[in-house]
């Protein structure tokens, strides 16, 4: 009988198995369907793992219970986690502003660290979990074999990105132990935006550093500053991603402002070389084909006079792409939803089903993008592991 058997081998499986090996546990597994762990971990932060943030606010995240979030990162805070990582499994970290990385700016470094902290013998590799039951005061873990344990930790992520593993097969073996009022309906957050205006088709990859915001039924909703990416769907790039989390259903728009404070470069432009078109006036500072929209969508053809330039600047300064939806969960770099934190006690142990704990993203916490996740993942399975601990040791 083990002490517990962790259902996956992700950010937060990892880091509840390190934290026991801490605690001077070993009588756990780590079960996982993929033949490696971290297959998550290995591609966040464009490979780099952008692993927690100095400047973490808990309420940008997404929950049902804010309070038991707040909680749970403060218990073990973004501080504890860099101590752990540096001090404990011997990785070193280093600061871009407020986001921290590993030093080799390398996702395999923050894999490496955990796993070779775990002693090999813990993992089973290559072995989805299918069910769980409940026998008596123990639990029976079911994949190929079946592991009997006190404790389970369904540590299986959401359904994003599915070939990394998580699947969503997590919810399903949470539902057949839990009531089904538990789960909030999962959804794409984090993730590309679509748009049905056919004009914008032909700036598919064109980048531009700007700031856009979000309107949504006439309301602005949150706005972002960075790079944007036109693609033949719509739009992306980690500000699209971050406005993104606060659609609504309805009308949403999203208004970019192209040129800020440089709308003297524009005007000049077009005054000094008044004797080209004003694509051609503009081609040292705007791509042809935005310069185009842009006209037609004001009706003009050539900028001449000073009310058609204004026009021309403002629509410049607040450009509208209507939006129809968000690209799929397979694109999301999270999922939204997931099993109620509500229904977890303090130390995300089900209230109702003793010895059955939940950490990471299969619960219904969600943050943006700048190491919120991966640090909800960390919070998540300490809080896990060390109440396991205490109750085993
Ligand atoms: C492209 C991308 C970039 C990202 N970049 C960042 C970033 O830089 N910073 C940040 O904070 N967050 C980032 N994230 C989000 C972050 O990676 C996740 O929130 C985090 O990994 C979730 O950890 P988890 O352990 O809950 O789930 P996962 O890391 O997804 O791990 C779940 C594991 O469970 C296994 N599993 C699932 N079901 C079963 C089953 N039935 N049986 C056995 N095993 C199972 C899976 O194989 C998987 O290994 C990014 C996400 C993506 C997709």
């Amino acid at each position: 009988m083990y002490d517990a058997v962790i259902i996956g081998a992700g950010s937060a499986g990892l880091m509840c198995a390190a934290r026991l090996v801490s605690k001077g546990l070993r009588n756990f597994i780590v079960l996982d369907s993929n033949s490696k762990p971290g297959k998550k971990l290995a591609v966040t932060g464009n490979g780099r793992c952008n692993l927690t943030n100095l400047k973490l606010d808990s309420n940008l995240y997404f929950t049902d219970d804010p309070k038991l979030l707040d909680s749970v990162i403060s218990r073990f805070t973004v501080i504890d986690t860099i101590d752990f990582f540096e001090k404990t499994l011997g990785l070193k970290t280093v600061n871009k502003d407020e986001l921290v990385y590993p030093w080799e700016l390398k996702s395999s470094a923050v894999i490496d660290v955990l796993r070779l902290y775990i002693p090999q013998e813990c993992f089973v590799f290559d072995s989805k979990v299918n069910s769980i039951r409940k026998e008596d005061d123990h639990f029976v873990v079911a994949s190929d074999k079946e592991y009997p344990a006190s404790n389970i930790i369904i540590a299986t992520g959401g359904k994003s990105y599915v070939n990394t593993g998580s699947d969503g097969s997590g919810y399903k073996l949470l539902a057949s132990l839990m009531p089904q009022d538990s789960f909030v309906p999962i959804s794409p957050s984090l993730v590309q935006l679509k748009t049905s205006d056919r004009d914008l088709k032909v700036l598919s990859g064109y980048r531009f550093n700007c700031s856009i915001r979000l309107v949504c039924n006439g309301d602005e909703k949150a706005s972002e500053t960075g790079e944007l990416l036109f693609t033949d769907y719509g739009i992306s790039g980690i500000c699209t991603m971050q406005l993104s989390r606060y659609l609504e259903t309805g009308k949403n728009t999203v208004v970019v402002d192209f040129i800020g404070r440089d709308e003297d470069i524009i005007r000049s432009c077009i005054a000094n070389f008044s004797e080209r078109s004003t694509r051609d006036a503009l081609a040292g500072v705007l791509p042809g084909v935005l310069t185009d929209i842009v006209l037609k969508r004001i009706g003009v053809k050539k900028l001449i006079s000073k009310n058609e330039i204004d026009k021309f600047i403002d629509e410049l300064h607040d450009f509208s792409i209507n939006i129809s939806g968000t690209n799929g969960l397979d694109n999301a770099q999270v999922t939204r939803g997931g099993v109620k934190l509500s229904c977890l006690d303090e130390n995300l142990q089900s209230k109702l089903v003793r010895g059955l704990y939940v950490c990471g993203e299969v619960i219904n916490v969600d943050g943006p993008c700048g190491g919120y996740n991966l640090q909800w993942a960390w919070s998540s399975s300490v809080i896990v592991a060390d109440d396991i601990s205490r109750s085993i040791v």
